[in-house]
This record gives structure tokens, sequence and C-alpha cells, in this order.
């Protein structure tokens, strides 16, 4: 097994190469590796680093299903945990978007508890990165239609860390305040 500092530096660095190139949703279109950075970093400070997998999870967690990236490698790279981890956060993507969604909001209660972070971790990034200055009609329509969805998600994975679900209550009351400032 890799040492933690390892772990969690490898799986950096993997992710950063394989999202090579991509942009996320919102803010100014940054790199994809932003989120990752977000996701995995939230993990780490909300267990006080204790868990070096979880965090190389966070940072891995849509190598299967943005990138050509297999249980496999993560299982031999990593750990069985650490590629069982991001499996669970992989969302079928030969299914329409809706219906992805609303398995996500089904499957949510029945994740182990080490996705239910990651998935809230997930959420409280893409709600974040959708915040804009002065946004547009469409922006501002994708953060509602996002937070709610991302709302009925996260209720199914709540109860495992109190300070992440307090900072993704946070975040949804930021949404919210910027959705009724513009009008929303
Ligand atoms: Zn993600």
């Amino acid at each position: 097994m890799l040492t933690p500092v390892r772990m969690v530096s490898e799986a950096a660095e993997l992710a950063a190469r394989r999202h090579n190139g991509m942009a996320r949703k919102g803010r100014g279109s940054e790199p994809y590796i932003n989120h990752l950075a977000e996701v995995a970093n939230l993990l780490a400070q909300v267990t006080d680093g204790a868990d070096a997998e979880l965090v190389a999870a966070g940072w891995l967690h849509d190598t299967i299903e943005h990138t050509e990236t297999t249980r496999e490698e993560l299982a031999q790279k990593f750990s069985a945990r650490v590629a069982d981890l991001v499996v669970e956060c992989t969302d079928d993507m030969s299914l329409a978007k809706l219906v992805r969604r609303q398995k996500q909001i089904e499957d949510a209660p029945h994740k182990s508890p080490d996705a239910k972070l990651i998935k809230t971790a997930d959420k409280i990034s893409n709600i974040g990165a959708r915040i804009v200055p002065h946004p547009s009609k469409d922006e501002r329509d994708d953060l509602a239609d996002y937070a709610a969805w991302a709302d009925q998600v996260v209720a199914g994975c709540r109860g495992i860390n109190p300070r992440l679900d307090r900072i993704f209550d946070d975040t949804i009351a930021r949404a919210r305040a910027a959705l009724a400032e513009t009008g929303g």
C-alpha cells in the first residue's frame, strides 16, 4: 500500500493528467482539476486529514465516468477501497441525463458512508461554481435547477459528517441568497 502522502499525491497527479484540457461548468469555465481539488480538500478538511484513501478517491471520483480509467487500474495503483469508492460515485453515462439524476436521488441513501461524503462534497463544489456575480438568465436557471436537485441527492447522504452537512447547508443558503438577489 502507498504511504498516505503518496496515495494523495499520486491520485492528484493521475487526476490532473486524465482530466487534462477539460473545463468544468460554471464560474469562468475553470480547469476541471479545480473541481477535483475542491472535493478532495473538503474531504481532507472535514475528516482532519485522517483518511488518505478517502482524499485520494476525492481526487479520482470522476475518472471512470469522464476518462479512460478502469476500476482495475485504480485498484492496482491505489487500493481496492479507493477503486470501489470511485465506482460507487460513477454514473451510468449510457442513461439519459434526467434518468441519471433521478437514479442519484434514489441510490444516495443506499451508498456506503464514505461514498456519501464524496457525493456531498461533489455537490458543494458544483453548486459553489454555479454562484457567479451578475448571472445571465441561463446561469440563474442552471443554479436554481442544480441546487434543487443536489439538495434532494444530499438528503440521502446526511448524518455521516456534521461538518460537511453544515458546509452543504451554507452553500445552499448562498445559492438561495444569490437567486433572491438577482430576482430568480
Ligand atoms: Zn465531480
